[in-house]
């Protein structure tokens, strides 16, 4: 298939207060909780027990298999308790918890890592924990092995940062330009069948796009792609598209159109450990909202709780609203203050009641808004009529029959419903009873093989 134009047409207010304030690093927290599933992919497995003292840096869960992240001590402490946490999604994983002694140790075993070819570099970048930092939570080493098995000519750099609100990425963009160029340098010197380095940003981001053509001006590899303000422009098949008029079939991979995309603060951190070899236990993050008295970007221990965020930018202007892992149109709601930030988590928002109150739904007047807005031209109807069909059987077929797998939740079709339908929320439900499906059709045919 094939579009003219850009993909992605919803505006939606970008509100981007922090893009001019530099990342402020917050004093240790008293503890941190770090669950074993940040990433997509099996959960990590934990290696230190209660009472263990450990240091920054230092591992404290494996990873459990091939697509899976190890997971780093992001204070020095005591582990005072391996737990279950609850995470907004649903799912229950293990989680260790950390007392700090607010020293802040570096672990002695770090030392930066030996690279000279792709399969170091890749062992490396799996050692140092990095998944995809824009939000999607993919092991960034996996990305880099499929070089190994498709032909990847293009290597694209997210900058879109599309969603309201969050800057982190903004502000990577503008304080961390070595480390980008380092990190392409690297790139360059590993993946020599790339041709062709890409990033992609919203033109609502100028000084962003200034400085890395300012940057890159005298290399003929890299391309610094200007895209609408239009959301949702970070979407991973929306700024393939976007930037290099190849669209991902359903069903497939960046990797199976010659392509692969990592996040512009992936890229910065991949440099800076190679130099460093301190694994990922920090990140950016945007603290704003409607209820945020000083909104900031701060740079945080991973595991830290929102609560010790939010008191870093001077409290709630009022209390019960919602709080926000990530942006209004795609993050996750936290139950609690004490739930901690994870190595996806690019920004906290907190909105106020009155922003958080969800609207009356009504019936839908067919005015095929939903369908207009959906960047992968789905119809989001077809999904919430296909839930209320009476077999699984039926249910199944009709949402895979819709292509409900091309759906990347972005939130569109809800944004612009007049009747305030729950689409984005029944898309969910409806990949849920895929997922589930498939999983008892493979249950059945083992009991059926007498495995
Ligand atoms: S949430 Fe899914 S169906 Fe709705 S607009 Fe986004 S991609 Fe389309
Ligand atoms: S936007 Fe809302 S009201 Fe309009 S067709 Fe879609 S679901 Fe119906």
């Amino acid at each position: 298939m094939f579009w003219f134009g850009f993909l992605g047409n919803t505006h939606i207010p970008h509100r981007k207060n922090t893009a001019g304030m530099a990342a402020e690093k917050i004093a240790p927290p008293g503890e941190v909780l770090l669950p074993m599933s940040q990433h997509i992919g099996a959960p990590a497995t934990p290696i230190v027990k209660v009472g263990d003292e450990v240091k920054v840096g230092q591992k404290i869960a494996e990873a459990s298999g091939y697509v899976s992240s190890p997971i780093y001590a992001s204070v020095s402490g005591k582990v005072s308790k391996i737990e279950s946490y609850l995470r907004p999604d649903g799912r229950t994983v293990p989680a260790i918890r950390i007392v700090s002694d607010g020293e802040m140790t570096l672990s002695d075993d770090i030392t930066p890592p030996e690279v000279n070819d792709l399969e170091s570099l890749v062992r490396a970048v799996r050692e140092s924990g990095l998944v995809g930092l824009g939000g999607a939570g993919f092991p960034t080493a996996v990305k880099l092995e499929g070089v190994k098995k498709a032909k990847i000519d293009t290597v694209i750099i997210n900058g879109a940062e599309c969603e309201p609100y969050i800057t982190s990425d903004t502000r990577t963009m503008l304080e961390e330009s070595d480390l980008i160029k380092e990190g392409i340098d690297t790139l360059k010197k590993y993946l020599p069948d790339v041709r062709s380095f890409i990033f992609g940003i919203e033109k609502n981001k100028p000084e962003c796009i200034k400085k890395l053509k300012e940057l890159f001006a005298l290399d003929e590899a890299v391309r610094v792609a200007t895209l609408p303000s239009l959301y949702p422009q970070g979407g991973e098949k929306v700024i393939i598209y976007n930037t290099t008029m190849r669209v991902v079939p359903e069903g497939k991979l960046p990797s199976d159109v010659g392509c692969i995309v990592m996040n512009v603060t992936s890229l910065a951190f991949m440099a800076k450990y190679l130099k460093t070899g301190i694994p990922l236990v920090e990140r950016s993050i945007t603290v704003d909202g409607s209820a945020i008295k000083n909104p900031k970007n701060l740079v945080a221990p991973i595991g830290t709780p929102i609560r010790a965020l939010i008191e870093a930018v001077g409290g709630l202007t009022e209390e019960g609203g919602k709080v926000i892992f990530g942006g209004p149109m795609m993050g996750q709601a936290a139950c609690s203050l004490d739930e901690p930030i994870t190595k996806t988590t690019g920004a906290i928002t907190a909105l106020s009641i009155k922003e958080s109150t969800e609207p009356p739904v009504t019936d839908c007047i067919h005015c095929g808004r939903c369908v207009e807005a959906c960047p992968v031209f789905l119809n989001p109807t077809v999904f919430s009529h296909a839930l209320g069909l009476e077999g699984k059987d039926e249910r199944v077929a009709r949402l895979e029959e819709a292509k409900l797998g091309l759906c990347m939740e972005c939130g569109c079709c809800s944004y612009v419903c007049p009747a305030n339908r729950p689409l984005v929320q029944n898309n969910r439900i409806g990949k849920a009873e895929i997922r589930e499906y498939k999983a008892h059709l493979i249950e059945l045919a083992k009991a059926k093989e007498g495995r």
